[in-house]
């Protein structure tokens, strides 16, 4: 499957920021890269653990994601033949529905406070379920 490393936790901007790992400045370290936008280190996370690590530590992340040409064709309306679907499709599809909830718990104001037992990804306290694995986590204290 062809992916892409994009950027997390960039607290530059309120959207996700639009640069890729491989537009960044190369380092002696193969997994840190410098961002000459934001004159900051990018770690690039193969794993949650590092995710979150680097997250709550504040710094920039980079994680692999399917390459959007990976994903289903969008349809609006109904088709007339119906949409095959393949298992790399719907691989890609659910991989990129996790990190779309991965982005919105990294969205640069990453906080500790709650974890979620079933993944252990920061919980957003106003949240009831886990961005990231749905897990429901219920209203925090
Ligand atoms: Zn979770």
């Amino acid at each position: 499957m062809r992916t892409l490393r994009t950027i997390r936790n960039c607290r530059r901007w309120k959207a996700r920021c639009s640069r890729t790992w491989d537009s960044l400045v190369e380092t002696d370290e193969p997994r840190v890269r410098f961002c000459d936008g934001c004159e900051k280190n990018v770690y690039f996370c193969s794993t949650d653990a590092e995710t979150i690590e680097h997250a709550l530590a504040g710094d920039c992340v980079a994680r692999e994601e399917p390459a959007r040409e990976e994903l289903p064709r969008m349809v609006i309306g109904r088709p007339r033949v119906p949409i095959q679907v393949t298992p790399t499709q719907r691989e890609a599809r659910v991989w990129n529905k996790r990190e779309r909830g991965i982005d919105k718990v990294l969205d640069g104001r990453v906080e500790a406070s709650r974890r979620c037992p079933s993944c252990s990804y920061p919980v957003l306290s106003f949240r009831k379920t886990c961005y990231v694995c749905g897990h429901e986590v219920g209203r925090a204290e």
